[in-house]
């Protein structure tokens, strides 16, 4: 391997060998591989310890690769227009003629679909004569990687590369939408479902637990592995102590998400925070109330789940 090769083509190099890669997106950090390679996808729940019944979200950067592999509709379209690249998702039909593995959809007859918004990630994208498959890279249930450290803090030596792109500007996941039939919300997440009702003329709501259609929504996951506890007004001794605004208070157990509720910079240090206090060997954690709205309902949701532990 040539030093000078650009490290979007150290990416490409890898991938091209049915490795895995990591990459950096808007959302969190991906952990790609080659989305008609069942080789590749293989490698990619592995290495996660993912379960098989869990499908992969697959990365685009033109629509014409995307009408190779599922079917598209107005919907579709309409919120393409509006908001990609960017953090949604979309469930939509697979063609039976398409090249994904059969992994990835997990044997079913539908595709979940993103276009990334990360330069780095679409000029590598761009280079490739295949689609990525991409899921958080980090071991199945645990925190979202935000940052290239991130990954390698799960990983190691075990993946071969990761694509420098600094820290994942939304921090939260895509937010997922089937648009197979009647629109409907499977996941929170970085855009907001009343944008989303906005542009389609719709009166969406997320409804939790709907397993069966979005089988990796399981209960327990972004999990730091400590016991934490939620809309909290006071921490007991020696907790960390997670705050969205301004207190006048002390101490080095207080972590602030944002100084005054704003909750895009809430978002994009959930994460990394969260992290950072497992790391510090917390034994458990409390956080102040965030607030149900917007973006608020995404936190809450990765918040409850992360909660359970
Ligand atoms: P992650 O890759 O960890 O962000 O998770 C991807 C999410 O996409 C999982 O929770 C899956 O349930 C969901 N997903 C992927 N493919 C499909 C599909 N064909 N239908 C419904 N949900 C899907
Ligand atoms: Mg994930």
């Amino acid at each position: 391997m040539k030093k000078d090769l650009s490290n979007i083509k150290k990416s490409k190099f890898y991938l091209d060998k049915n490795e895995c890669v990591g990459i950096p997106t808007e959302t969190v950090y991906g952990l790609a591989g080659n989305a008609y390679s069942d080789k590749a996808t293989s490698k990619i729940f592995k290495l996660k310890k993912r379960p098989r019944r869990n499908p992969l979200i697959v990365h685009y950067c033109s629509l014409k690769m995307l009408q190779n592999d599922c079917y598209t509709n107005n919907n579709f379209f309409k919120l393409y227009k509006k908001f990609c690249p960017g953090p949604i998702t979309f469930v939509l039909k697979l063609k039976k003629n398409s090249k994904i593995s059969k992994n990835v959809t997990n044997k079913k007859n539908t595709l979940a679909v993103r276009f990334p918004k990360h330069t780095k990630t679409r000029k590598l994208l761009k280079s490739l004569i295949y689609p990525l498959a991409a899921p958080s890279a980090n071991i199945s249930t645990q925190i979202s990687p935000v940052s290239k450290k991130d990954v390698k803090d799960e990983f190691g030596k075990k993946i071969k590369f990761i694509l420098e792109g600094n820290e994942s500007k939304i921090g939260l996941e895509s937010t997922i939408i089937n648009l197979k039939n009647k629109p409907q919300i499977l996941r929170l997440g970085g855009i907001e479902i009343s944008k989303i009702n906005k542009v389609l003329g719709t009166k969406l709501k997320f409804i939790k637990n709907k397993k069966l259609i979005a089988p990796g929504q399981d209960k327990v996951h972004y999990s730091p592995g400590i016991p934490m506890r939620l809309n909290i007004k006071k921490p007991k001794l020696n907790e960390a102590f997670i705050l969205i605004k301004k207190r006048k208070i002390a101490g080095k157990n207080l972590f602030y998400l944002s100084k005054n509720k704003n909750l895009k910079e809430i978002a994009k240090n959930l994460y990394k925070t969260l992290r950072m206090i497992k790391n510090k060997k917390y034994k458990s954690i409390a956080v102040e109330k965030i607030p149900n709205k917007g973006l608020g309902e995404t936190i809450n949701d990765r918040l409850l789940r992360a909660s359970k532990f």
